[in-house]
């Protein structure tokens, strides 16, 4: 036990707190930093209540002890991963959906608990929370909340962020805020949820979320068009935002990311350039279906099957919802340098998926680019030889000037994932020190000994 910390054993149940070492080391990586980059916690505690958390919180803030909160560890960025040792305050317990409101359309929920889950809950009142990310069967609600995470569906539903209402929050000196509000719309002073929402618990632990839900729709189609080349497939997505033909998800998948995914999965579909269209409505669906093939002809596609929601079109989604895992098991030689995230203004999104193809014929490293194409959201996968220190550090340069890239575009260096450790570096190219000085000034105001997930987002911090 450590003499720092052993104030815990005085605020939680003795199953509550652990200092064994498989606990620590768990939460000492996420999906993007292993072993080698993370630092291990202390002790990991598991608060059950609002009440826990700010015990803690408030004991640790006494005792100038660092608290990192962790949920799923799935973010790519070390948003989750201690750079300090201290207590990893892992709120996976708090996993209840406290009450549905089916007349206000409206959920209570904890914060652990995964995305799915609250989907299952409120599917018995035909409802849903539309806007999760791809990761919403192994991702937690105050994950998601803390990253400003988005997914498939943002194109058409928005981020996770729009269907946040009110939000209760533990911040680092202990004190329990609500933030928000029940009712649809407010301007009552200050918008701190919209603060404390992309914050990365840096700013305070979310306790409880209330969310604004919506009908499920009546019809789901959604097919697959196949392009000759990815320069037809990117103009084909952005013709299809520009003219608001109305889609629920638009995503590219590049003929090098196809090759990735039939090894993983063992299927056969053609490496081509592919784009995935989903379309939800209560009428007229097809006229929607029509106008995106009509955008998609202009451009020269293959094939564009479309067909109704079912196992035919789950089976079709496969190959994209898994890719995450597939690039690690696909070259015994070659590793992915990092699971990458940018977003461009749609008109700007041929230029940087053409840009991410060009640097890699020029240095002859394959470089996957996939991802959420509606919302002008490039994932890329960088392989590398990590033997091979000229590999890696080609592959370092080819990241850095596709972040360069995006943000000359009038993008942004993360879309999704959040700077964690692993973007900081970005976000001094992509705000003038004026308006990182004012963040900075907000965390150390609500942070003033600098304790809650310390390291992250700037710099400056570690
Ligand atoms: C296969 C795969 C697919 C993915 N697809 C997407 C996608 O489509 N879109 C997308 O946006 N992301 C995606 N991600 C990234 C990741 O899943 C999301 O960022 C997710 O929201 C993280 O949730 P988590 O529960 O794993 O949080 P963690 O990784 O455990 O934590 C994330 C951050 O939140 C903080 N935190 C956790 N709980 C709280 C809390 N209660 N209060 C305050 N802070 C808290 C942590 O300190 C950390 O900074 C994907 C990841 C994987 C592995």
């Amino acid at each position: 036990m450590s003499v720092q910390t052993s104030f815990l054993e005085e605020l939680l149940d003795t199953d509550q707190i652990s200092y064994g070492d498989s606990e620590r080391k768990e939460r000492s990586t996420d999906w993007g930093t292993d072993e080698a980059d993370g630092v291990m916690p202390d002790v990991v505690v598991w608060p059950e209540s609002t009440a826990d958390v700010a015990a803690v919180v408030t004991a640790a803030n006494e005792h100038e002890v660092p608290v990192t909160p962790y949920a799923a560890g799935t973010s790519f960025e070390g948003n989750a991963v201690p750079v300090d040792n201290g207590i990893s305050l892992d709120v996976s317990r708090m996993d209840a959906v406290l009450e549905v409101r089916p007349d206000d359309l409206q959920v209570d929920v904890q914060p652990g608990i995964l995305g799915d889950d609250v989907n299952e809950t409120v599917a018995e009142d035909d409802l849903m929370l539309p806007s999760l990310p791809a990761s919403g069967s192994i991702a937690t609600i105050g994950g998601m909340i803390a990253n400003d995470s988005s997914g498939t569906k943002t194109v058409k539903y928005g981020e996770v962020a729009d269907w946040v209402l009110e939000l209760e929050v533990v911040l680092p000196t202990g004190d329990v805020v609500t933030v928000g509000s029940k009712a649809a719309k407010t301007s009552a002073g200050y918008n701190l949820k919209n603060l404390i929402i992309g914050s990365e618990g840096t700013l305070g632990v979310v306790t409880r979320a209330t969310f604004k839900l919506t009908p499920r729709p009546e019809q789901i189609h959604g097919g697959r068009a196949m392009f000759e080349d990815i320069d037809a497939a990117t103009a084909a997505i952005a013709e299809v935002i520009q003219s608001g033909i109305d889609v629920a998800k638009i995503e590219l998948i590049d003929a090098f990311s196809a090759r990735v995914s039939n090894e993983y999965l063992d299927t056969s579909h053609p490496d081509v350039p592919m784009v995935f269209v989903e379309f939800h409505a209560d009428h007229s669906i097809s006229r929607e279906v029509e106008r995106c093939r009509t955008a998609f002809e202009d451009h020269g596609v293959r094939s564009f099957d479309v067909s109704e929601a079912g196992p035919e079109m789950d089976e079709l989604w496969e190959a994209r919802s898994k890719l995450g895992k597939a690039f690690e098991p696909y070259d015994p030689d070659l590793s992915s340098l990092a699971a990458g995230d940018i977003t461009v203004p749609i008109s700007r999104y041929p230029e940087i998926i053409d840009f991410a193809k060009t640097l890699s014929n020029e240095h002859d490293i394959p470089v996957a680019t996939f991802g959420h194409a509606g919302d002008g959201n490039v994932h890329y996968h960088i392989m590398i030889d990590p033997d091979d220190p000229a590999s890696v550090a080609t592959g370092e340069t080819i990241a850095e000037r596709l972040v360069e890239r995006t943000i000359e575009l009038g993008g942004t260096s993360t879309g999704e994932h959040g700077v964690g450790t692993g973007k900081r570096e970005y976000l001094t190219n992509e705000y003038n020190p004026a308006t990182l000085e004012t963040m900075q000034s907000i965390k150390q105001t609500l942070d003033p000994n600098g304790i809650l997930n310390p390291g992250k987002i700037f710099v400056d911090e570690t």
